[in-house]
């Protein structure tokens, strides 16, 4: 509560010229607070305005203002983001409960923990005395601009609220909002949003990734940790509050639903506890019904959103609801105007008319910020409203969560063994850190470890599965056994909503052991947790006279920001390459080898038509391109293609070998994202150092047949057998034989095509070598 006095006068001042100056009441001596500055008074225009999109700098030094005008908010910094901008927390609640915060908290680390609840009626006593804790994240993926101008209103409407409803939320819980999980791109897309005002491309997505190194794929990332704004978070605000229910803010597509919340659609992951979903159902339904109540329309529940991938849902692991909602987009701060026919209606049954899960059928016309913010803002405060009104069974529910799996489910072992001397300690370190950032409790063995027939040595890693936290555990350390099914007999498979896949063991390239029996031997608990911190790689990590190009497309991709991530990590030396200058040629000149992450073949050929953006963001490889990478490989260079890419290279390159999954449809092979057994030939160059069997990251996929007599080198294959080792892959059989990993002689230089992802979202530890070897050059 900074600057209070001195923003309580500029906040007159500047109230009383807008012309909006509330009342002022006397209450004899007491001195009377004034009613907090909505944001228009500090942004210069209101929320929801067509063309106005806020900064990172207004936003906060708004959030700073209010915090210093209202006794219910308090403004903190809870880290800075990749590129280094502050990242902060609201804290809004009546201050009754502010005085009282630290008791909370205390409270809620008991019911966290419900081992450490004794005493007669003690349970009872924490649920009655303690505040719900909800914690709203917003602007994760800040195209979705609402996202970044919601939390303001939202901050301001509770900091002023009069109404009942609204101050039993104040008195029955304690408000968390992180106004932004993504300050750098709140800031790209409101620059390049301004710039593009009035120009043909207006409203059109920035041709860069919305953050640094992951884009869309930072909400991919609250299982792993990989990023300094998800570990902000959770160490800073998930495991300091314990949130019963988390409400994260969205936006999908113009043409599907105006506002989708939970339930969600199966599979539901099946250690998210059923007493979450059952609550996750009451509570999305009832933001549903409100915002009907309103008179809105296009509400839609139960439909397109699953709840299979742990990627997106710390809070499903640790006691709380998540409360996903997506409202419907414009063209960013632009409005649109939506015609019947442009409506996707498969949310409902694909009837068009209403529906169980859409009983009001929103019918096209013009859609605006000001309806985003409307829709997004009311269903905030529904949520508030309605969990106001049941604290204590949202308390009980949670402490009951914990309690089962302090006690362990039935479906559990009784503990996980990471058996110790597995020859890659940093892959340990991975394992430790993600699973005690998740405050999962780990041991490390003293002596040798029994249990029944079984004996690890000395230094293994044990997972009790009586705790609170076990359900993560479980979770990463299971196997995947995704239900895969068919929309119809012979039909297109039921698609999942993310990858089907997230065994952490088998992407580290680790043995974890599960054991129906507690293990006996001496143990320690492991306090705190290994640092995320850089790794080096014999021969390449900051090798002289070695430049790797990373091909950075404008049409951004994902898998481009991830093997930069990878690259900063392990101190690669590369150089991001742009089609530009790869048509332009002389590559050989510049570069040891050329990385093409996995990217569509269109974006490849054409990238952005001309016209639909600003002249320097058009056009693809082309011809030219293809022409200048073949010359790059004759003259000695080393083309590495990752996934989609690597087709498309065998293709316009001419190599003599076939992805034969190119242009199958997915009646006939379809992966989603899973893990498969991969076999590599530990005699080349690119597989040395690697088992012969590692689990490799599938997704979309490429198998290629080499003809006979090829000089092409097989690296890895998918075995005669494909065997599918977590997650789903429909028509697996048609990988029997192909290989994974080839390399491709051409001219001096050569060509690695992969048809696995060797460097999935940051993760698969297990397979990097293969990506690293065909990036070092011969010694
Ligand atoms: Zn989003």
């Amino acid at each position: 509560m900074r600057f209070r006095a001195a923003a309580i006068l500029a906040g007159f001042a500047i109230v009383a010229l807008a012309g909006l100056a509330p009342a002022q009441e006397t209450d004899g001596a007491r001195a009377v607070r004034l009613p907090p500055d909505p944001p228009e008074v500090h942004l210069g225009f209101r929320p929801g305005e067509d063309r106005r999109v806020v900064d990172w700098d207004q936003a906060t030094a708004y959030l700073e203002v209010l915090a210093g005008q209202s006794d219910r908010v308090r403004l903190d910094t809870i880290g800075r983001s990749t590129l280094d901008r502050p990242m902060v927390l609201l804290t809004i609640t009546d201050p009754a409960n502010h005085a009282r915060l630290e008791e909370y908290k205390a409270t809620q680390a008991l019911l966290a923990d419900p081992r450490r609840i004794d005493g007669p009626g003690l349970r009872e006593e924490l649920i009655h005395s303690g505040r719900l804790v909800v914690l709203i994240t917003s602007a994760i993926h800040p195209t979705e601009v609402g996202g970044s101008l919601a939390p303001l209103d939202l901050a301001y409407r509770l900091a002023a609220a009069t109404d009942s409803t609204l101050l039993k939320v104040l008195r029955e819980c304690v408000v968390l909002i992180v106004p932004s999980l993504n300050p750098d791109g709140v800031d790209m897309v409101a620059e390049w949003y301004r710039e593009s005002i009035g120009m043909p491309w207006e409203g059109s997505p920035p041709p860069f990734l919305y953050h640094h190194y992951t884009g869309h794929d930072n909400n991919r990332d609250w299982y792993s940790f990989t990023q300094i704004e998800t570990r902000n978070v959770v160490e800073r605000v998930y495991n300091v509050w314990h949130p019963q229910i988390v409400h994260d803010i969205h936006q999908h597509g113009p043409y599907g639903s105006r506002y989708f919340v939970p339930p969600w659609t199966d599979p539901i992951e099946p250690n998210v506890d059923p007493l979450l979903t059952a609550a996750t159902n009451s509570l999305g339904t009832a933001i549903a019904w409100q915002l009907l109540r309103e008179g809105k329309k296009g509400v839609v529940v139960g439909s397109g959103y699953d709840a299979w991938s742990p990627a997106r849902a710390y809070a499903h692991y640790h006691g709380g609801v998540r409360i996903l909602s997506e409202t419907a987009s414009a063209r960013l701060a632009t409005p649109i105007e939506v015609a019947p026919g442009e409506l996707q209606t498969e949310n409902r049954g694909g009837s068009g008319g209403a529906a169980w899960n859409d009983p009001v059928p929103w019918r096209g016309g013009n859609w605006s910020l000001t309806d985003i913010l409307d829709y997004m803002e009311s269903g905030a405060l529904g949520l508030l409203r309605a969990a106001a009104t049941s604290r204590e069974a949202w308390l009980e529910n949670f402490v009951s969560v914990g309690e089962r799996a302090a006690t362990g489910w039935p479906a559990w072992p009784a503990a996980w063994v990471v058996p110790a001397q597995q020859g890659n300690e940093s892959e340990i370190a991975e394992l430790t850190r993600i699973l005690r950032t998740a405050q999962v409790e780990v041991d490390i063995s003293t002596g040798v470890l029994t249990a029944g027939e079984s004996s690890w040595p000395a230094g293994s890693l044990l997972i009790d599965m009586r705790q609170p936290y076990a359900a993560f555990a479980q979770m990463l350390l299971a196997p995947q056994a995704y239900p895969g099914a068919l929309e119809y007999p012979g039909g297109p498979p039921k698609e999942p909503y993310d990858v089907t896949a997230h065994n952490l063991p088998m992407l580290l390239g680790l043995r974890a052991e599960p054991t129906s029996q507690a293990p006996a031997g001496d143990r320690e608990r492991l306090e705190g947790r290994p640092e995320f911190r850089p790794r080096h790689v014999e021969g390449l990590s900051g090798r002289p006279g070695l430049l790797v190009g990373l091909y950075q497309p404008w049409v951004p991709a994902t898998d481009e920001g991830w093997t930069r991530w990878l690259f900063d990590g392990y101190e690669v030396p590369y150089a991001t390459v742009h089609d530009q200058q790869i048509r332009q040629g002389d590559l050989a000149r510049r570069f040891t080898s050329i990385v093409l992450p996995s990217v569509e073949a269109p974006v490849l050929d054409d990238g952005w038509a001309p016209g639909s953006m600003p002249v320097e963001y058009t056009g693809g490889l082309g011809s030219a391109g293809v022409q200048a990478l073949r010359e790059f490989v004759e003259a000695g260079g080393t083309l590495v293609a990752l996934g989609r890419s690597a087709s498309w290279v065998a293709e316009r390159l001419n190599l003599p070998v076939v992805d034969r999954l190119r242009d199958q449809p997915k009646e006939v092979f379809f992966a989603p994202g899973a893990q498969v057994s991969l076999q590599v030939d530990t005699t080349t160059s690119i597989g040395q150092d690697m088992q012969p069997r590692v689990a490799a990251w599938i997704e979309g996929g490429g198998a290629f047949d080499l003809p006979a007599r090829s000089a092409a080198v097989s690296v890895a294959t998918y075995g005669a057998r494909p065997r599918v080792l977590s997650g789903w892959v429909h028509g697996a059989s048609a990988l029997a034989g192909a290989s994974a990993v080839v390399e491709v002689p051409l001219g001096s230089g050569s060509v690695v095509l992969f048809g696995i992802d060797p460097q999935q979202r940051g993760l698969s530890m297990a397979t990097f070598p293969l990506l690293f070897n065909a990036l070092r050059p011969a010694p």
